[in-house]
């Protein structure tokens, strides 16, 4: 044997050693450590980033109504709808929880008071620097209060219509209808959001009933979008069975009161979902509900705990053992649902697709009970 032959094999075993502790034996169960067993300063660390490289959109429970938050991966904030007035503290809290110091846009999708009521009390506290309406009025105190509101804030109303383009960091958003100048209903006046991120899209509709949909499947080619806000809370008045077909959701998202007056969701609603075999999520049995995305994968987790991911449902996704996050700088780990043992997305050894969890901070990873790995040391 020579000296250089004996070195290599000195050095094989010591990497063997350092690389041991991240093997694929980490991520059984049969290997997972317990939580006493990670040292005290990897518990407490708190300097995680602010800056996130996940779009995540809040659908802010606020009973029968409207609030979503759309929070972009370099921090922009996009507001659709505050709820009704009794809301408007329950919607700025939530935002003050999400870190919201200020909102690059905010959006009143039509002046029905389930929609505008709460955004009084948001742009009185955030400063932002858009606010968009449709082109129509409406008699309400509510929305007369509004327009003082964004009045007495110095703030100019944008116009809401098709076409136009929502300015927010690291996003592309724009608004898809209303494409008429005058409709019948109010409803149908609703400004309709299309958000796209990576490779997904992200449909919220307001309270869009067919007349506005009709239009919009005329005007757009492609509607295709992995998530909707259904419009009019589940109403059958919307969600006709040409634009769901045209939209092919894999996720629908309900936003409703609990035993509200007007039935909603519709049971037509429902079943057409189910025909089509879209996931339903529903703000009155669910509470708050969160979307995530990376771009490649979307998860959904919600106050009564439901947790899933699309990569169930796209193979593609799981064949290829590209890493869902692509460095360690965007404050990102990824968890495995079977082991607890949670990564930075560079390790070499991240779980397979459909079992991973995305943490956009550390402290979110370890106070649901996940360990870090020992190789990357998250
Ligand atoms: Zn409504
Ligand atoms: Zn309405």
């Amino acid at each position: 044997m020579t000296v250089r032959f004996k070195l290599m094999l000195v050095l094989f075993a010591i990497l063997t050693l350092l690389l041991g502790g991240c093997s694929s034996k980490e991520d059984s169960l049969k290997e997972e450590p317990k939580p006493e067993e990670v040292p005290a300063f990897l518990q407490q660390e708190s300097s995680s980033p602010q800056a996130t490289a996940l779009l995540k959109i809040h659908f802010i429970d606020v009973g029968q109504g409207d609030a979503i938050l759309i929070q972009s991966p370099t921090g922009g904030n996009l507001l659709i709808d505050g709820g009704e007035k009794d809301q408007g503290e329950k919607v700025a809290g939530y935002l003050r929880d999400q870190g919201v110091e200020k909102l690059a846009a905010v959006v009143g999708t039509h002046p029905h008071s389930d929609h505008i009521g709460g955004l009084l009390e948001v742009i009185d506290n955030f400063p932002a620097a858009k606010v968009y309406l449709p082109a129509v009025t409406h008699s309400s105190q509510t929305f007369e209060e509004l327009l003082l509101t964004i009045k007495n804030k110095q703030l100019k109303i944008s116009t809401a219509r098709a076409g136009t383009v929502i300015p927010l960091n690291g996003l592309q958003a724009e608004f898809i209808a209303p494409q008429a100048e005058k409709y019948d209903d109010l409803n149908n006046y609703s400004a309709v959001v299309r958000i796209s991120y990576g490779k997904h899209v992200f449909l919220f509709m307001g309270d869009a009933e067919q007349a506005s949909e009709e239009q919009i499947l005329r005007a757009y080619g492609n509607l295709q979008a992995d998530v909707i806000k259904l419009g009019h809370h589940g109403s059958s008045s919307s969600s006709s069975p040409e634009f769901l077909a045209a939209v092919a959701p894999q996720h629908a998202i309900i936003m409703c009161g609990i035993a509200n007056d007007y039935g909603h969701p519709h049971r037509e609603t429902i079943a057409k979902l189910n025909k089509l075999k879209v996931k339903i999520y529903r703000t009155d049995q669910d509470g708050n509900i969160v979307v995530s995305s990376d771009g490649k994968q979307i998860i959904i987790s919600s106050d009564r705990g439901k947790k899933t991911s699309d990569s169930a449902n796209m193979p593609g996704l799981e064949a290829k053992a590209t890493p869902a996050l692509d460095s360690d700088e965007s404050g990102n780990y990824i968890g495995n649902k079977n082991s607890k043992i949670f990564h930075r997305p560079s390790c070499k050894t991240l779980p397979e697709m459909q079992n991973r969890v995305i943490f956009s901070k550390r402290e979110e990873a370890v106070s649901q009970g996940y360990v870090p790995c020992k190789a990357c040391q998250p």
